[in-house]
């Protein structure tokens, strides 16, 4: 069983964001300068509850602190919950018995990461509910925090229907994590997908530790091939939207065709190196592609998306790696 660090995500996105400090932070001298955020991005005020309890859709609500976000839908039957990050854990009980009396029936879980899911044994009487490669994950992990669901489904495609609900889930592939779903509430023109886009953030470090950088183009195809018109992300302060999906493509078709570019204009110097040393030609190398792509990056998107200059250096290289361990044959159709 693997230890939890006592810093989750959230707890450290929060820090990175300057809205809280670990204890055992060490004192920073001199931090970078980062571009300021846009106004769209920027956090609401949090109550004296500690959380935002934000109504979406005509059952639904939106239960966040600092850039996490869980979501919960009231229906006939009981409640339904799409994720419950440990940074909202504890508040999930309270949101829900504030505006129903219902029971929680299910937990949705999106995917195995500690940070989106290790809240919902909050709710030990629901069904917990997800992908079979989700499941298996767990059950590697062993971790009490994180059991293994009741309720997966393998192949791309599950109904979940409580009273009188419909929640589709839809698997478009490996992508941020093998077993990552997009939960899709047609009725009300709903998409919740977890960290695949950030509303109006640049993506995470890594793209979140991404299985698959080139799953992450096709989940947001699969997102953006729904009629909807709230997209849910998992993180960030406010609601989104198809723009948001929207933009967060083109910032990766860019980010990825640029890099691939920038691989063939900028040769593997390796006289810069003892002879024999690869890792640090490649090394020189990965910096010069991310130093000439990050900035194009950054003037093109860096007022619209928050945070493009935090990442996107680290992220190129990211993508370096990506195009040539995944499968590179993204089709170029889809690189548009
Ligand atoms: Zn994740």
């Amino acid at each position: 069983m693997i230890q939890r660090t006592g810093v989750t995500a959230g707890a450290a996105a929060l820090a990175a964001a300057g809205l809280s400090t670990p204890a055992t932070a060490a004192p920073v001298t001199q931090a970078p300068d980062f571009l300021p955020l846009p106004e769209h991005a920027k956090p609401f005020p949090i109550p004296a509850e500690g959380y935002r309890l934000e109504p979406v859709g005509d059952n639904g609500y939106v239960v966040s602190a600092g850039v996490a976000q869980g979501y919960f839908f009231v229906t006939r039957a009981g409640v339904v919950m799409l994720d419950a990050p440990v940074a909202v854990a504890e508040f999930l009980p309270l949101a829900v018995k504030r505006v129903t009396d219902k029971q929680v029936t299910h937990v949705i879980l999106t995917h195995d990461h500690d940070d989106h899911i290790a809240g919902a044994t909050k709710f030990p009487d629901a069904k917990f509910v997800s992908h079979e490669m989700t499941a298996e994950l767990l059950r590697i992990y062993t971790d009490p925090d994180r059991p293994v669901p009741d309720v997966t489904f393998s192949g791309k495609h599950h109904r979940l229907t409580v009273g009188g609900e419909r929640f589709e889930l839809i698997y478009p592939g490996a992508n941020h994590e093998h077993g990552n779903i997009i939960v899709y509430l047609p009725r009300q023109k709903i998409a919740m997908m977890s960290d695949v886009v950030a509303p109006g953030w640049a993506p995470y470090l890594h793209y979140g530790n991404a299985d698959h950088i080139p799953g992450i183009l096709k989940a947001m195809d699969a997102v953006l091939e729904l009629d909807f018109e709230i997209f849910l992300g998992g993180h960030t302060y406010r609601i989104g939207d198809r723009h948001d999906v929207e933009i967060c493509r083109a910032f990766f078709v860019d980010q990825w065709n640029w890099t691939v570019q920038a691989m063939k204009d900028i040769p593997l110097d390796l006289s810069v190196v003892e002879a024999g040393n690869l890792w640090a030609a490649q090394a020189v190398w990965f910096n010069r592609i991310a130093d000439h792509v990050t900035p194009r990056l950054v003037k093109k998107y860096g007022k619209e998306l928050a945070a493009v200059d935090a990442f996107t250096h680290d992220n190129v290289k990211a993508i370096i790696v990506s195009s040539f361990t995944d499968d590179p044959n993204i089709p170029a159709d889809a690189l548009k």
